[in-house]
């Protein structure tokens, strides 16, 4: 569904991605770590459209159409991909539902949102414990809410392929395992997900393929126990640890580090 040739793109000059090559398919989920600045947000960017690569190209294929992202109108691009960003501004003018509800803008017909979408904006909000908030301004919720209102407004989407930048970021222990439980729910079958996952341990509870991305570049990329190894982490991330599994969940431990 998504394929990446030798991608590169750089900011007023300053190269960021350099020459990233991959690809997911149907009924994938990958989850893309790396260090602070190794490109994993601009990454998402180019594959959602909303940047255009310098150099390389971006293919998404749906029900056997070829685009490329940078090209679709936003509407097109809003039907075929869901993006919950890593920030995104918080309009003091609307309340959880009408920002959930402006997920279905993309599939809303000539008349706008019909029942449907209201029915489909509440099973989201009830599956993502936004219920009781439905009414509350945005700037009226805490960081974990607000973030939980982004992932409701991307799943309302029902978009074929789904982004998520820090998804559980802001979120407590209990809803960091429901909502990634959610979304891999939403995301099995002929969907697709690609995450940037900020903390290793999450990353590889939920996800079977990793990628690192390292200075622009696709360092590792494969089945989480060869990804996930000390040598990968040192490179990649310049730091120390020793990698351990303990029940089939990853412990890291720095090395030379006792308890501070
Ligand atoms: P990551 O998500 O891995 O932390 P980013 O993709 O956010 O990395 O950023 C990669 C690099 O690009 C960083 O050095 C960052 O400072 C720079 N960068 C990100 N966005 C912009 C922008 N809009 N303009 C200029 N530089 C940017």
């Amino acid at each position: 569904m998504i394929e990446l040739n030798k991608v590169s793109f750089s900011y007023n000059g300053s190269p960021v991605l350099d020459g990233v090559t991959f690809d997911v398919g149907e009924g994938e989920m990958v989850a893309i770590v790396g260090p602070n600045g190794a490109g994993k947000s601009t990454l998402l960017k180019l594959v959602s459209g909303l940047l255009k690569p310098d150099s390389g190209n971006i293919k998404l294929t749906f029900n056997g159409r070829v685009c490329q992202p940078h090209r679709l109108s936003r509407k097109t691009a809003a039907r075929l991909v869901a993006m919950v960003p890593q920030q995104n501004p918080r309009n003091a003018e609307f309340s959880v539902e009408e920002l959930v509800l402006s997920g279905r803008y993309s599939q809303s017909g000539f008349w706008g949102y019909e029942a449907r979408d209201r029915r489909i904006v509440h099973q989201v909000m009830e599956s993502c414990g936004l219920g009781d908030l439905a009414q509350r301004r945005l700037n009226e919720l805490s960081g974990g809410e607000f973030k939980r209102t982004l992932l409701a407004r991307a799943l309302a989407q029902q978009a074929p392929l789904i982004l998520m930048d820090e998804p559980t970021t802001d979120l407590d222990l209990r809803y960091q395992e429901e909502i990634l439980h959610l979304v891999k729910e939403r995301a099995s079958g002929s969907r697709c997900l690609l995450a940037v996952m900020h903390d290793l341990v999450l990353a590889t509870r939920h996800f079977s393929r990793i990628i690192i991305l390292s200075d622009g570049r696709v360092y590792a990329d494969g089945a989480v126990e060869e990804v996930i190894t000390s040598e990968n982490i040192r490179r990649a991330y310049g730091l120390e640890v020793d990698v351990d599994w303990h029940r089939g969940q990853l412990v890291l431990i720095p090395k030379g580090k006792g308890r501070i």
